[in-house]
């Protein structure tokens, strides 16, 4: 299986028959749901879980990305649900994440930790992988997914929301939508040379941008968007994707 996607918040399956599987990874064990599409088999893993019970900044996102290298996947699509502090991004909006800036605190973000693992750095000039993001743009035009563009990521720690101050802060250092989640997949995708996309959907402006965050706007903007996402992603995942050429495979540098 070399195709994944993982679902975020208000996506929790892609809308086709599946089968449940437990994936056990040297961080703890992995619940992924197998779907066939056209006779290839892809998996789906819900970042919180099924029933949306394990917050942002207790996930075990080792144990998640290790699960998938185990099942053989090199090619990810993810979603995210992100607040907005660019006026020019509206709750409802899609956009393709292209960079991030990492304001988490307390989770371990590598899995080369010395010991049994060699100490190695990973190069983030591109952290989120060149072919997907442009592919979905293409895909997304023919599932009519309307994208606005493209977004730097803020990933803070969570799970509160962000103070009108941060949110200044974070829109001034060129930050377009906040999330909790982005760092460490990204990057842990990346220590595994695995191809790796984010398109975010905005679900409300951030504190002190316009109005005030509710769960209303929330629930009614993913739904309306997560099929035709899917559907993108689905149309992209039919194409061979092993003859394409990006840097995600040698991002890995030892020194
Ligand atoms: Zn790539």
């Amino acid at each position: 299986m070399k195709k994944a996607i993982i679902g975020g918040t208000g996506v929790y399956d892609i809308g086709v028959g599946s089968h449940a599987k437990i994936v056990e990874t040297k961080y703890g064990n992995v619940e992924v749901d197998i779907v066939n599409i056209n006779g290839e088999d892809i998996v789906f893993l819900a970042r919180h879980g099924k029933d949306h019970s394990t917050p942002p900044h207790l996930i075990n996102y080792r144990a998640n990305m290790k699960a998938l290298e185990q099942l053989g996947v090199k090619y990810i699509y993810a979603t995210a649900a992100v607040g907005s502090c660019n006026e020019n991004y509206a709750p409802g909006d899609v956009v393709v994440v292209n960079n991030f800036i990492d304001f988490t605190k307390l989770r371990p973000v590598t899995f080369f930790e010395g010991g049994e693992e060699p100490v190695k750095h990973t190069d983030m000039g591109d952290p989120y992988c060149r072919n997907l993001r442009n592919k979905f743009y293409d895909a997304a035009k023919i599932e009519e997914v309307h994208v606005k563009g493209n977004a730097v990521y803020i990933c803070t720690e969570g799970p509160r929301f962000e103070t009108e101050y941060e949110v200044k802060m974070y829109k001034n250092l060129g930050g377009d939508v906040i999330g909790m989640t982005n760092v460490p997949e990204v990057v842990l995708a990346k220590e595994l040379g695995m191809c790796y996309a984010t398109v975010g959907i905005i679900t409300n402006w951030c504190t002190g941008i316009k109005g005030e965050i509710t769960l209303h706007d929330i629930r009614g903007t993913l739904s309306a968007n997560k099929e035709k996402i899917s559907k993108a992603f689905l149309r992209v995942f039919r194409e061979n994707l092993d003859q394409e050429s990006c840097n995600c495979q040698n991002a890995i540098i030892k020194l």
